[in-house]
Parts: structure tokens; C-alpha cells; sequence
């Protein structure tokens, strides 16, 4: 059975992949030649997994299943969240984005944070599931490490003395948000019959 992974990132295309169970082909959109992104609306990383995952759904007719993630910082009351892709703005970078982070954070002594990844997945009969993924830590002062992308070099995962930018891949998935929500998914496709 085809499951289309409503992403345009390839990396987390290839890492599911190798996780999905045999009966399902994973594609992802590159793969289909659908290379529109459509407008993440929502006021929720749910409302906006579930917007791509049901707008793919409608296109192919078969499983599918994407996924949204936000930081959100207890000091900021839960921001940037939804909207941590964009928080410098439209055209933001990275870079511009972990700036306006720290300069938001200066001075601040209560810097706890979480990342949450939230997957929604449309089965064959149109039944929506939600799987999320939580992992919780703290904005660094300055930034450190090369490895990884986004606001790693800025977030140190609880009881860790690195951030997720000074560990190797395989280190961050064994904690890290989407590392737990896809474990999640699996694990319920593997507990499906069919
Ligand atoms: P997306 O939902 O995966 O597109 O993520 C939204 C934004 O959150 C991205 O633009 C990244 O800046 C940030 N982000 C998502 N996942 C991570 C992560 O694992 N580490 C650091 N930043 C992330």
C-alpha cells in the first residue's frame, strides 16, 4: 500500500523510510510531482499537520501522513510555536530566527523550552490519528555546535550538557521530539492488521 509523506524535506522522508512496515510504500511529494506548498492556516500545530494531511489525502486517495513542529518557550507563553518557522519573519532564516530568540531571552533566567512534533496520519478509510512527541530543555545563552538545523545550537535537552547541535544525529533522534513521535506512528502501524 502507497503512504504519501506530505513533505518536501527529503532528509525526513529517508529516515522514515527505513521505519515504515513492509506492506506500506512510503512517497513523498517530490516523488508524486506535486511540488506545491500549500499555506500552513492553522492556529495549532495539529490544525496544520492535519491541513497538509488531508489536502495530500484528497489529491492521492491514499494513506498519508505529515507532520508540524514548533518551540515553545515558557517565557515567551509557548512562542514562537506554530510559528517558529517564520518568527523573524516571512522570509526568516535560521540564523535570523535564533537571533530574535536570544535578544527576546536576554537577561532572562527562566529559559525552559520544549520541542513538540505533532504527525497526523489519514488511513485508507479517512480515519484521522494524531501522534505527538515532546521533549523538554532549555535555551542556551550563546549558540554552540554546527550539527543539525533550525534552533539546535540554541536548545539544550533537559539533563543533556550539549545542545542538539553538538550531538551526532543519531544521539538527537534517540531523544528528540520527532525521534519520539514517529516511534509513536510506527509503532501503531505495526499494531494494525492491515
Ligand atoms: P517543521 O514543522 O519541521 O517545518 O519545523 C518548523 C520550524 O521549527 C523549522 O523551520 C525549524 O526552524 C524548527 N525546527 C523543527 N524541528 C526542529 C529541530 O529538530 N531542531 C531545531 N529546529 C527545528
Amino acid at each position: 500500500m502507497k503512504l504519501t509523506f506530505a513533505t518536501h524535506n527529503e532528509n525526513k522522508a529517508f529516515e522514515l523510510k527505513n521505519l515504515v512496515p513492509e506492506r506500506y510504500q512510503l512517497q513523498t511529494l517530490g516523488e508524486l510531482g506535486m511540488h506545491e506548498d500549500i499555506p500552513e492556516t492553522g492556529s495549532s500545530l495539529e490544525e496544520n499537520a492535519l491541513i497538509k494531511a488531508r489536502y495530500y489525502h484528497g489529491k492521492t486517495g491514499e494513506p498519508c501522513i505529515a507532520d508540524d513542529t514548533g518551540l515553545e518557550v515558557a517565557a515567551l507563553q509557548g512562542a514562537p510555536g506554530v510559528y517558529s518557522a517564520r518568527y523573524a519573519g516571512e522570509a526568516a532564516t535560521s540564523q535570523d530566527n535564533v537571533t530574535k530568540l536570544l535578544s527576546e531571552l536576554k537577561e532572562r533566567l527562566d529559559r525552559e523550552a520544549r520541542f513538540r512534533t505533532v504527525i497526523a496520519f489519514i488511513d485508507h478509510d479517512g480515519r484521522e490519528y494524531l501522534f505527538e512527541g515532546i521533549v523538554k530543555g532549555r535555551i542556551t545563552t550563546t549558540a554552540r555546535g554546527e550539527k543539525g538545523f533550525g534552533y539546535d545550537p540554541v536548545f539544550q535537552p533537559e539533563g543533556y550538557p550539549l545542545t542538539f547541535a553538538q550531538m551526532d544525529a543519531a544521539e538527537k533522534n534517540e531523544i528528540s521530539h520527532r525521534g519520539k513521535a514517529v516511534r509513536q506512528f510506527i509503532r501503531f502501524l505495526q499494531e494494525q492488521k492491515s
